[in-house]
C-alpha cells in the first residue's frame, strides 16, 4: 500500500522522513474536524477526546481513537487538564492540538503538556503569558514600536488612576479586562461621572468570568474598523499572510469576516502587515497567531494578539492557499525552517468571505437555539467551503458555543464573493433549530456591507433593518 506520506503534495513532501505522529485533539465541533483533516493530510493518527454530551459527534466517529474525558460541562471535560493528559498518556499521543477557546491560551496547560514530554501545537507557554494578558501585550507592542491606542501604561491600580488617565486622553474611554476574551470584559465609559461604578462593576465581572479582575483603559475610538493580521512564525522567521476585516460585529463578537479588507489603502496595508511581523519577530513568536488592530482612517493601533488558530482562519487559507493548520503541526514538530518555502509577506489572491452560522434566534435577542437538526442541506459549487460538524439527526447540545457551521466563499472580486456568499446561504437549509442565516443574508445585502463601509458598530446601529 502506498503510504499517505508518499503522495506528491508539497506539504506532505516536506513531512517526509518524520515519523508518524499521534495527535490528541483537545476540542470539539467544527474545529476538531478541521484539525482532523490536517492530521489526515499528513498521515497522522488521530485521538479525539470528548465529553459525554459529544459521544455521538462526527469528530468521535471519524477519529482513529476516541476517549471520553468527562461530563458535559466544559469544566469537567474540555477544560479538565488531568483527564486530557491522562488520555494523551493512555493513547501514546505525541502532540496536543487545543484548537480555539478552551485550553488554547492557558499557559499552565502548556507547561503540563510539556512536562509530560508531549508537544503543544501552538506557541510556548512564555508567549501565551506575554501576549495573553492584554495589558502586557500592549506594553510589548509599544516596545516593538507598534502604535497602540492611547491609554493606561499598564494595569489600573485604582479608580483614581483611571480618572486621571481618562482626563488626559479624553472621554469616551474603554475599560478592558486584561484577561478578557470572546468580546467580553469591556465597558465603555462616556463621562467621568460613570467611571467609578463602571470600574468596580467591570472589575468584579472580570473576576467572575476570567478569574482575574485586573483592568486597563484605552481611548474608545468611535466607529473604527477591526482589522487583523494572520501570522505564522517558526521561532526565527515571522511571516504575514494578509489581513482580515472583522468589522462586521454584534456586541463585539464577529459575525462575518473577510479578506482583504476593503478599508485599507495599499500603503497602510503594507505598514500594518509589516508591524505585525515586527512584533512577532521582537518576541521570537512561534506557531500561528493573529495580531488584531483597530483602524481609523490611515491610523492603526494594536489591540491584542491571539496566540492560537482563530475561528476565521479559512478566510486566509482561501486567499493565500496556505493550509494554516497543517503548518501549525509542521512548526510544532520541526521548528526552524518550517516556513522556508514561503515569502515573509504572502500575497493575497482574490477575495474571501466567511459567514458564521449560529444556532440562535435573531428575533429573540439572538438567544441560543440548541436542539435536533431535522433536515440539512449544505451549499456546494466552486470555491464554497463548508466547515461544520452537524448532520441530519444531530442534536446540538446546549452546553457549548452556538456556532454550527462556517461558510467560506472565495471569488476573484469582492462583489463576486458577496454574490457567491448570498447564493450559498440561499442553498443552505437547516431545519429543526433557529439560525441566523436570514440575518446574515440581510447583512451581506445591506448598503454598508456592499459599499465596504463597515465599522464595528454598524450592525448594532442598523439592527432593526437587519432583523
Ligand atoms: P476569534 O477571533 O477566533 O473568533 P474569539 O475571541 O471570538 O476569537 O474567540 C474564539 C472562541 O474562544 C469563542 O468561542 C470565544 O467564546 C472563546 N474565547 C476566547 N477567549 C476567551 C476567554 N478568555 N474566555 C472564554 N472564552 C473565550
Ligand atoms: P477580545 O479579547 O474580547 O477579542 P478585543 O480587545 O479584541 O477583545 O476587542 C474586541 C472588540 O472590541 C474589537 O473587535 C472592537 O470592536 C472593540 N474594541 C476594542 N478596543 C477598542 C477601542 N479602543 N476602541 C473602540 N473599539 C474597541
Ligand atoms: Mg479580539
Amino acid at each position: 500500500m502506498v503510504s499517505p506520506l508518499s503522495r506528491s503534495n508539497q506539504t506532505e513532501r516536506r513531512f517526509k522522513g518524520s515519523t508518524l505522529k499521534t495527535i490528541l485533539i483537545a476540542n470539539r465541533g467544527e474545529i476538531a474536524l478541521r484539525i482532523q483533516r490536517a492530521c489526515r493530510l499528513l498521515g497522522y493518527r488521530i485521538v479525539q477526546v470528548y465529553s459525554e454530551a459529544d459521544k455521538d459527534s462526527l469528530a468521535v466517529r471519524l477519529a482513529d481513537q476516541a476517549v471520553c474525558i468527562g461530563k458535559a460541562a466544559a469544566s469537567a471535560s474540555y477544560l479538565n487538564y488531568a483527564a486530557i493528559l491522562g488520555a494523551a498518556k493512555l493513547t501514546g499521543a505525541d502532540g496536543v492540538h487545543p484548537g480555539y477557546g478552551f485550553l488554547s491560551e492557558r499557559a499552565e496547560f502548556v507547561d503540563l503538556v510539556e512536562a509530560e514530554g508531549l508537544v503543544f501545537i501552538g506557541p510556548t507557554a512564555q508567549h501565551i503569558r506575554l501576549m495573553g494578558e492584554k495589558s502586557k501585550a500592549r506594553e510589548m507592542a509599544q516596545k516593538a514600536s507598534v502604535p497602540t491606542v492611547p491609554g493606561s501604561p499598564s494595569i489600573l491600580e485604582s479608580v483614581h488612576e483611571a480618572k486621571s488617565i481618562a482626563n488626559d486622553i479624553g472621554y469616551p474611554v474603554l475599560l478592558k479586562a486584561t484577561a478578557g476574551g470572546g468580546g467580553r470584559g469591556m465597558r465603555v465609559v462616556k463621562e467621568e461621572a460613570e467611571l467609578a461604578s463602571a470600574f468596580s462593576e467591570a472589575g468584579s465581572e472580570a473576576q467572575l468570568a476570567f478569574g482575574d479582575g485586573s483592568l486597563y483603559l484605552e481611548k474608545y475610538l468611535t466607529d473604527p474598523q477591526h482589522i487583523e493580521v494572520q501570522v505564522l512564525c517558526d521561532g526565527q522567521k515571522s511571516i504575514s499572510l494578509g489581513e482580515r476585516d472583522c468589522s462586521t460585529q454584534r456586541r463585539r463578537q464577529k459575525v462575518i469576516e473577510e479578506g482583504p479588507s476593503p478599508a485599507l489603502s495599499a500603503k497602510v496595508r503594507e505598514e500594518l502587515l509589516e508591524s505585525a511581523r515586527r512584533l512577532c519577530s521582537a518576541i521570537n513568536y512561534r506557531n500561528a497567531g493573529t495580531v488584531e488592530y483597530v483602524v481609523k482612517g490611515d491610523q492603526f493601533y494594536f489591540m491584542e494578539m491571539n496566540t492560537r488558530i482563530q475561528v476565521e482562519h479559512p478566510v486566509t487559507e482561501a486567499i493565500s492557499g496556505v493550509d494554516l493548520v497543517a503548518r501549525q503541526l509542521e512548526i510544532a514538530f520541526r521548528g526552524y525552517g518550517s516556513l522556508n518555502d514561503l515569502p515573509e509577506n504572502v500575497a493575497s489572491r482574490g477575495h474571501a468571505i466567511e459567514c458564521r452560522i449560529n444556532a440562535e434566534d435573531p428575533q429573540n435577542n439572538f438567544m441560543p437555539s440548541p436542539g435536533r437538526i431535522e433536515s440539512l442541506q449544505f451549499p456546494g459549487g466552486p470555491w464554497v467551503r463548508v466547515d461544520s460538524h452537524i448532520f441530519p439527526g444531530y442534536v446540538i447540545p446546549p452546553f457549548y458555543d452556538s456556532m454550527v457551521a462556517k461558510i467560506i466563499c472565495w471569488a476573484e472580486t469582492r462583489d463576486l464573493a458577496i454574490a457567491r456568499s448570498v447564493s450559498a446561504l440561499n442553498e443552505l437549509s437547516i431545519k429543526g433549530i433557529k439560525t441566523n442565516v436570514d440575518f446574515l443574508r440581510r447583512v451581506l445585502r445591506s448598503e454598508v456591507f456592499r459599499d465596504g463601509a463597515m465599522h464595528t458598530q454598524y450592525v448594532e446601529r442598523e439592527l432593526t433593518t437587519l432583523l
